[in-house]
């Protein structure tokens, strides 16, 4: 496994494999890998015969109040990981080598960046597709392997890779998840054990809406309340939101039919969760 922080190093052990009739695979991350992680990269590991894995802390995508001072560094950890899984390079540029002084120029996502999570995280959205824009460019992969965890990024990026014409494909992966069904994050590290023990009330509102659903509810309004209330009583956590929209499109929805996302965010003390489910209702 080699480790690489330079573009033009990674560029070239890319371009030798491809030269060669291999396929580049790409898992781009900001490390404290976690079983989650390991999923994307054993999927990328047996699909391809190059792996990427990248390990960057992107502070374009952190707002000024969030926590990118304190995200959990743990370079000797997720190198083991990394090594477990086969991985064959890992990418992990400087913040210099990606942002050099005066670096200008960003990728806009759009009404995608608005909704959900983008109300909330101002240039959030602007932040990651620019960083995977960069890195599609100096990576160059065939296919991209992404997590369903974080399913607006997985919209948001899918189309950014369509209207740039971006040259790669695209995978998205099922949520990892403790066995109480808590999603896997690098971020569930901040809560105390009371938090820890709560936080899967996220999971049982977000199930219990699909079923809602399933069983025949088509108000996407009243499915939401009932997710906001299920947390709030049953946890110590503060909804940040609850939402119900179109897969595909983020478009909120009034009636609950076809393939449709639902989405929270909830804060536990200064650690915020967010989680989701994709279903679909037939018309
Ligand atoms: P991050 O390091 O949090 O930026 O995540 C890197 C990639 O791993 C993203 O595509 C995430 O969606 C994915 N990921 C994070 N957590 C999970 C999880 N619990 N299950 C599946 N994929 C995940």
């Amino acid at each position: 496994m080699q480790v690489i922080r330079s573009i033009e190093s990674v560029r070239r052990a890319v371009s030798n494999a491809q030269s060669a009739g291999g396929r580049v695979g790409f898992v781009p991350t900001m490390g404290a890998l976690h079983e989650g992680h390991r999923s994307l990269i054993r999927r990328c590991r047996r699909e391809n015969d190059l792996v990427v894995l990248s390990i960057f802390v992107n502070p374009a995508q952190f707002g000024p109040a969030e926590d990118f001072a304190r995200y959990p560094r743990e370079q000797k950890k997720d190198k083991k990981l990394a090594k477990e899984e086969k991985v064959d390079i890992i990418f992990c540029p400087s913040i210099k080598t990606m942002y050099p002084k005066g670096y200008l120029t960003y990728i806009d996502a759009g009404k995608l960046a608005e909704s959900l999570c983008g109300r909330f995280r101002q240039g959030h959205f602007r932040g990651v597709a620019t960083v995977v824009g960069k890195l599609l460019n100096i990576v160059a992969p065939d296919v991209l392997y992404l997590g369903q965890k974080d399913a607006q990024q997985a919209v948001v990026i899918r189309r950014m890779i369509r209207d740039l014409n971006l040259p790669v494909a695209v995978e998205v992966c099922p949520t990892v998840r403790d066995s109480d069904g808590l999603a896997l994050s690098s971020r569930n590290r901040y809560l105390s054990q009371a938090q820890r023990t709560e936080a899967a009330v996220i999971y049982r509102a977000l199930k219990e809406a699909r079923a809602r659903g399933r069983q025949g509810e088509r108000d996407a309004h009243a499915l939401v309340r009932r997710i906001r209330s299920k947390i709030l009583s049953e946890s110590s956590g503060t909804v940040e939101y609850a939402a119900c929209v179109h897969a595909d499109t983020l478009a909120p929805l009034k009636k609950i039919e076809g393939r449709i996302l639902i989405a929270a965010a909830v804060r536990f003390g200064r650690t915020r969760l967010i989680d989701n489910i994709i279903f679909s209702v037939k018309v």
